[in-house]
């Protein structure tokens, strides 16, 4: 019985991975710099907010530079 539950984490595992996989492609971009366990904007070093990365995971750009590349387009 062990071994069923074990065999469906796996699979549980692989997918979220799998999935996981799917998003990093289909949103390319630099991820945060991690400083100290900090995450830090890729573009101007700024700190990330916690706020920000809860609302956007793997962001990698501060409010100030995802403004600035979104006025860019
Ligand atoms: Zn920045």
């Amino acid at each position: 019985m062990s071994d069923a539950a074990d065999d469906a984490q796996d699979f549980e595992t692989n997918r979220r991975a799998a999935a996981l996989a799917d998003a990093a492609v289909s949103e390319p971009g630099p991820g945060p710099i991690f400083i100290d366990g900090v995450a830090h904007c890729a573009e101007c070093e700024a700190v990330i907010p916690e706020a920000r990365l809860k609302a956007l995971p793997g962001v990698g750009l501060c409010v100030a530079c995802a403004e600035e590349r979104e006025s860019e387009r």
